[in-house]
């Protein structure tokens, strides 16, 4: 699909591929038929608002990490739950969220005692996130909630000491949030630790929330398992069960286009200079770090290898070595894949850097552009 567009637009641009973006809701939406799950989106991975309606066709509304993502769902996902959970709410910005979230999960008991009463008398439906102590994930441990030390959700060692019968009786769901691009046999294990250090909670609730991770759009995802575990959940315990994926709605649902700049020979090395910045432009490739694939190239081999990098200052400024079948050119393009997660809604101006437009891939085969930005955007945030 993008080759046909990799010429217009000044570059760097973002595009979203609609067509993906749907494929992606039908397979979740499957999933919610067969097993009578609610699906949400994680506003956090991907906030390009324009495509709410379609993603409204397929998912039960969105999640927000606080107020501003909970006034984005409410707004552009109108008459869809919206679900809010924040490590820890403020007292200036509680109301608002009152206001416009459906459902509220408190990270711990003091703060499901500072609001949860009051967000009950809202008419807001109340959650508690629980941390069952379960790490899946190796090497990454800025992505484990599970990890020693970690701030978000509540040990029942922490539930012992602090929930009374007064909070328990407030709340609605439990929440969990252990997972990042795993299967779900990880899901698997951390729902029998749920289970194991939670169950005699779960029986008087009405909801589970299994939060995100879920990578159930990946090719080979195993979604017969993920459909048992939740099957398990509403048939042993009564319970809706809410997930709620960012990356799984968006994945591989955009590019990043960007122009050759200059190229550059340090001894073995050949350095493609770019329009885009990997620090700026798509922060988790770094922050992560990852490689993301590159359309019409390799990562491993091919005749011509390049390290791609950005025009920043940053010496850690790079996105890694591609192969191409050519020489790369002064001022020919290229296009990162799988970009629409972590990125429009992680980006900055750093150096002054111009955020990339973000376009759009009609499914009629158009390129529209939903935004442009220039130097106001950079100039806005620092000063008057
Ligand atoms: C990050 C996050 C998600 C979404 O995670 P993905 O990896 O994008 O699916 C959902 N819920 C919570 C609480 C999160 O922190």
């Amino acid at each position: 699909m993008i080759n046909r567009f990799m010429e217009e637009h000044i570059t760097p641009y973002y595009a979203i591929d609609k067509a993906k973006l749907r494929s992606n809701c039908e397979i979740l939406a499957g999933v919610q038929e067969r097993t009578g799950c609610r699906i949400l989106l994680a506003q956090k991975a991907f906030s390009a608002y324009d495509t709410y309606p379609l993603i409204a066709e397929y998912l039960c509304g969105t999640e927000a990490s606080g107020l501003y993502e909970a006034k984005l769902g409410h707004e552009c996902m109108p008459n869809k739950e919206c679900h809010v959970f924040s490590a820890a709410f403020r007292d200036d910005e509680i109301e608002e969220i009152f206001e416009n979230a459906d459902h509220i999960v408190f990270n711990s008991p003091s703060q499901l005692a500072r609001y949860g009463s009051r967000a009950k008398a809202q008419g807001l439906s109340v959650g508690l996130r629980i941390n069952p102590e379960c790490s899946t994930q190796e090497g990454h441990e800025i992505y484990d909630p599970c990890a020693r030390g970690s701030r978000l959700g509540t040990t029942r060692q922490q539930w012992d000491e602090l929930m009374s019968p007064e909070l328990i009786n407030i709340l609605d769901g439990i929440h969990f949030h252990t997972l990042c691009e795993q299967g779900s046999e990880d899901l698997e294990t951390t729902v029998e630790a749920v289970i194991r250090t939670f169950g005699d909670v779960l029986k008087g609730l009405k909801w589970i929330n299994l939060g995100g991770g879920h990578h159930i759009t990946k090719k080979n995802y195993n979604i017969s398992k993920l459909e048992g575990v939740i099957n398990q959940l509403t048939t042993a315990f009564g319970l809706t069960v809410y997930l709620e994926p960012g990356e799984a709605v968006a994945l591989d649902a955009g590019y990043l286009v960007t122009s050759v700049l200059d190229i550059v020979q340090n001894a073995d090395d050949k350095i493609a200079i770019l329009d885009m910045s990997a620090a700026c432009h798509a922060p988790d490739v770094i922050e992560m770090p990852y490689q993301p694939p590159l359309y019409k190239a390799s990562t491993d081999n091919g005749a011509y290898g390049y390290i791609l990098a950005g025009p920043t200052c940053l010496a850690g400024d790079v996105v890694g070595r591609y192969f191409f079948e050519n020489e790369l050119k002064i001022g020919q393009r290229l296009a990162f894949e799988d970009m629409a997660i972590y990125s429009m809604c992680k980006n900055n101006t750093f150096n002054g850097m111009k955020l990339p437009d973000i376009c759009l891939i009609e499914e009629d085969g158009k390129l529209t552009t939903l935004k442009s930005f220039g130097y106001q955007d950079f100039k806005y945030r620092l000063g008057m």
